[in-house]
């Protein structure tokens, strides 16, 4: 019998995943078209100044399914490293060890703070509500209660999705506050103690050449065993018959040119997706996917003169004082030797089009955020070389109140649709983690059956298994 056709569109990790599982296991004829001109998507790694950076804090968290981290493992060897998680967190207006720490927090939190907390707890039986929660703040005002919702979660949406906690939809709650109670944070802290710890608990798996290397490696391997990866491709059109996909017409120097395939396997953007379908959607399915928002994000690398800023991987920013959410120093994830006399801070500016930073030159924004730090006790007192700034459309999925009905409408449509399949962060609107991308990519080369069509029931099967994935910080 001859091997079917899967034609996939994007190479982030979700792509390059599903091109790299078909063709390990000799299914399929596989062909990746990518609009970018390298592979990674999100998850990319880039250098600046011979410093490997990511577009913001990446991590290959542990938690991810252990035969992932095998065929990671073997894809890397040595060049995978097992890095102590090593951040700090602002509560109280006090640096924090993140990971929480028992004896850190103890130390650190102001008394006042800590006292308010356990409050906190002791009122949970109290303070729940009669009825099912319908926000992201009640669902964390209830099972954590004011404190740690106010001073942490609340400011810390609010920045990240640009949306007041009470707009943003119960789904956030689930798939990104993995401690729902005070209790269980403290069961997480009690976790990193001396002797209940298991051998990967506060480590994360890191490549020596940027987190990108992980998916960089998928691309090398699957390209050896024939999977052709086109960079640098317009997609103009998805060609279907009634509700079968038929090929997609992709732009060439030429003109155009129609790529069919038995299989159209799409971890692009869901709402790209709707856009590009030709004939198009029922007007409702159209309405739908225009509904529907990411959020995007300013990625500022401060280039500054001196070996090491701190000693941190990452510092956790929730007040609104500092619009980053989150700065890295990049050097601190490979314990790299690199450059001497160089380091870089990579800040997590959540922004969409039109905000003002948007618009804001790279030297303009590197003063800013100059100022932010110093403002938190964190003085720039070296030279600093340059700022350089990277923007990104699709960050994060907003999950505001109404999000559920549009992405069901627009999933519901893509699902009937015979010939196509989409998944991945983009493709299914999931607020994930890369392990879940690669576990999305594996399960859909799973479904494929060798004529070239799809187990659907598997393939809900493994929707259902989606729901479970939590998003690790
Ligand atoms: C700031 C930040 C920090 C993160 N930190 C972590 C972390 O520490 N650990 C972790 O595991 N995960 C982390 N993530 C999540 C991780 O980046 C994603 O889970 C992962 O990249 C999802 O992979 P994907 O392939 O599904 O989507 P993407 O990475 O978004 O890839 C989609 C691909 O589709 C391409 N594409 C889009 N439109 C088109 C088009 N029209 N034509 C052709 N191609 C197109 C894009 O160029 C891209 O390559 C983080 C994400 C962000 C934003």
């Amino acid at each position: 019998m001859t091997k079917p056709d899967v034609l996939i569109l994007g190479a982030g990790p979700a792509g390059v995943a599903a091109a790299h599982r078909l063709s390990q296991q000799d299914q399929a004829r596989v062909a990746v078209l990518e609009r970018a001109p390298r592979a990674g998507g999100n998850s990319t790694s880039f250098q600046i100044d011979g410093i490997w950076c990511d577009f913001g804090s990446h991590r290959f968290h542990p938690v991810a399914d252990p035969a992932v981290i095998a065929d990671v493992k073997g894809l890397l060897g040595d060049d995978l490293l097992l890095q102590p998680r090593h951040g700090r967190i602002r509560l109280g207006g006090r640096w924090i060890h993140f990971p929480l720490k028992p004896l850190d927090a103890l130390l650190r939190l102001p008394p006042a703070f800590a006292a308010r907390l356990f409050g906190d707890m002791a009122m949970k039986p109290f303070r729940k509500k009669a009825g099912r929660a319908t926000s992201f703040s009640q669902v964390l005002y209830d099972g954590l209660g004011p404190t740690i919702s106010e001073s942490f979660y609340f400011p810390y949406v609010r920045k990240l999705w640009g949306l007041d906690p009470d707009a943003l939809a119960v789904t956030l709650a689930e798939r990104r506050v993995s401690a729902g109670s005070v209790g269980k944070i403290l069961g997480k802290m009690v976790r990193m103690l001396p002797g209940m710890k298991g051998p990967t608990t506060g480590r994360f798996y890191y490549p020596k050449k940027g987190f990108g290397q992980i998916t960089e490696a998928m691309v090398g391997a699957s390209r050896a065993k024939g999977v052709d990866y086109g960079f640098g491709t317009d997609i103009l059109r998805i060609t279907r018959e009634g509700n079968r996909v038929t090929g997609v017409v992709v732009k060439t120097a030429e003109g155009e040119e129609l790529r069919t395939a038995d299989q159209v396997f799409s971890t692009i953007p869901l709402t790209t997706v709707v856009r590009l379908m030709d004939p198009p959607p029922p007007p409702e399915v159209v309405k739908a996917a225009q509904s529907i928002r990411f959020r995007g994000m300013i990625l500022v690398y401060l280039i500054l003169k001196t070996d090491r800023f701190t000693e941190y991987d990452a510092h956790y920013f929730p007040e609104l004082s500092i619009p980053i959410s989150r700065m890295s120093e990049p050097k601190n994830y490979n314990s790299a030797e690199g450059p001497k006399g160089l380091t870089i801070l990579c800040g997590e500016l959540p922004c969409d089009p039109g905000e003002v930073w948007w618009d804001m030159s790279d030297a303009e924004i590197g003063r800013h955020y100059v100022d932010w730090l110093n403002g938190l006790g964190l003085p720039v007192t070296c030279e600093v070389a340059r700022c350089e700034t990277r923007r990104i459309g699709q960050a994060y999925p907003v999950y505001d109140l109404d999000y559920q009905r549009y992405f069901e409408t627009v999933d519901r449509w893509l699902s009937g649709l015979d010939g196509f399949l989409s998944f991945g962060r983009q493709g299914l609107f999931a607020h994930d983690n890369t392990h879940h991308a690669f576990a999305m990519a594996y399960a859909a080369a799973e479904v494929l059956r060798p004529d070239g069509t799809i187990d659907r029931e598997g393939w809900a099967r493994h929707r259902a298994e989606f729901e479970h994935h939590r998003v690790e910080d």
